[in-house]
């Protein structure tokens, strides 16, 4: 390949042997029926070799097609390309008066690149971001367009589908009024006595971060809806100044505090949209397990806070709510998802993630798909008990693997183990 192309954190440098960006639909489907090997691209955040085509295979970023966000004020949906970040349909469903139910810490990430990973926000009431997704529309491997939608039973393997079935060119969303959402920070919420389920509940999105240089949490984030009861958080001090999740850095870049009310969209992430999320220096692992495990977890992640402490630049506890996706991370269960910001260093963090790892192991953690963990894929397998349907999914509609690479056919049990 001509141009190296890297992931976001740069930790990733793809090893496609052609990288392309067709500006249209037909070159797009011309390209893929023209290729042996496939994958695509969204905007690249993910942190391990899931988009990785490998050196014989074609990389492919929908991001010069035109991108379009179709609103249907009276259906309440929105028919959005695949290449569209969340910035970028948030505000365009909100000029309609409409919203998404939730958005994931930032806002830069493409949409058909969320849902394939199983990228999520936070909520105990609140599904993963593949929740509101309704109908999709692939390009798959003879170039053929197929629209799968809810209601159909494959469409439980369509939505997180880790780029496995195609190229998923549109996606339709159901939207709701839009609501406004004021944020609220606390500090030094203590692991000892916490009422893991209480503080999870206590507003409709709630993340608790950590550095786990000490036990307990440094801050807790509250965002809740207007429309919803007024914050009581009677476990922790309301923060006096703007915080930022990880410790030192300011808070210029992060979404207003303090219970000031603003839109939906201006609240939900953590982070900006008009701002450049941080320089990228992180790595990024995440697990799931069920909820009623989470305060065990803690206790668990507490016992190796000397070794995780080190690489850690912030921890952060959110809660999914169970979904269908057959490889949703959520899948089946009500989940509690324990996210670990590390340093950049691959060589030091990479023992720490395997120490996490055994910490967890008796919770059964489904890694996120688009983050750094070491799961052997034999042992992910055993996790996902619809495993077997979406490998009977991808084979017919790509029956001769275009669009499996080896981290696929690893995560499927399609051959490398
Ligand atoms: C700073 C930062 C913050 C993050 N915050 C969160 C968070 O709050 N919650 C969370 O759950 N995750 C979070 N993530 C992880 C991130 O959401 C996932 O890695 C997500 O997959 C990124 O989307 P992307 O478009 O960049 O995907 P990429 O990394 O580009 O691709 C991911 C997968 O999607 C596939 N794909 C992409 N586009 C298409 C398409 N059009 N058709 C078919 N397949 C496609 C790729 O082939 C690949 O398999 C964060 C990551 C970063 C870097």
């Amino acid at each position: 390949m001509a141009e190296t192309v890297t992931n976001w954190a740069r930790n990733i440098s793809y090893t496609a042997k052609e990288f392309h960006r067709p500006g249209s639909l037909d070159a797009l489907r011309a390209l893929v029926a023209a290729s042996a090997s496939v994958r695509v691209l969204g905007s690249g955040h993910s942190f391990n070799e899931i988009a990785d085509p490998g050196s014989e295979g074609v990389l492919l970023s929908i991001a010069d097609l035109p991108p379009s966000t179709d609103v249907d004020t009276a259906a309440r949906t929105v028919r959005v390309s695949g290449g569209v970040r969340y910035a970028e349909l948030a505000r365009a469903v909100h000029a309609y008066g409409l919203a998404l139910p939730n958005m994931a810490s930032l806002p830069h990430i493409s949409v058909a690149g969320s849902v394939a990973t199983g990228t999520h926000g936070s909520g105990v009431g609140n599904g993963s971001l593949a929740a509101p997704v309704r109908e999709v529309e692939l390009v798959t491997a003879d170039g053929s367009t197929v629209t799968i939608a809810r209601g159909e039973e494959r469409f439980d393997g369509a939505v997180t589908s880790l780029g496995a079935l195609g190229v998923v060119t549109a996606l339709t969303l159901d939207l709701e009024p839009a609501y406004e959402v004021e944020q609220y920070v606390f500090t030094e919420l203590p692991l000892t006595g916490l009422d893991f389920e209480r503080v999870a509940a206590s507003a409709y999105s709630v993340s608790l971060f950590t550095d786990w240089r000490e036990p307990g949490f440094r801050q807790v984030w509250l965002k809740r809806r207007t429309d919803q009861p007024p914050v009581d958080f009677p476990w922790a001090a309301p923060a006096t100044e703007a915080l930022h999740p990880v410790p030192g850095m300011p808070a210029v870049n992060c979404t207003q505090q303090f219970g000031v009310p603003g839109p939906w969209h201006e609240r939900l992430p953590h982070f900006r949209a008009e701002f450049t999320p941080s320089s990228g220096d992180e790595l990024q692992s995440e697990y799931l397990l069920p909820r009623p495990a989470a305060l065990d977890a803690l206790h668990a992640i507490d016992g190796v806070r000397e070794t995780v402490a080190p690489v850690l630049q912030t921890c952060e506890v959110r809660t999914v709510a169970a979904d269908p996706q057959w490889l949703s991370p959520a899948h089946g269960r009500d989940s509690v998802a324990l996210h670990f910001t590390w340093t950049d260093d691959t060589a030091a963090v990479l023992p720490v993630v395997r120490r996490v790892e055994e910490a967890l192991a008796a919770f059964d953690p489904r890694p996120h798909w688009g983050k750094v963990f070491t799961v052997p894929a034999a042992e992910l397998r055993r996790r996902y008990p619809r495993l077997a349907d979406f490998r009977a999914l991808a084979q017919e509609l790509d029956p001769g693997r275009k669009f499996a690479n080896t981290f696929v056919r690893e995560a499927l049990g399609e051959g490398t183990l």
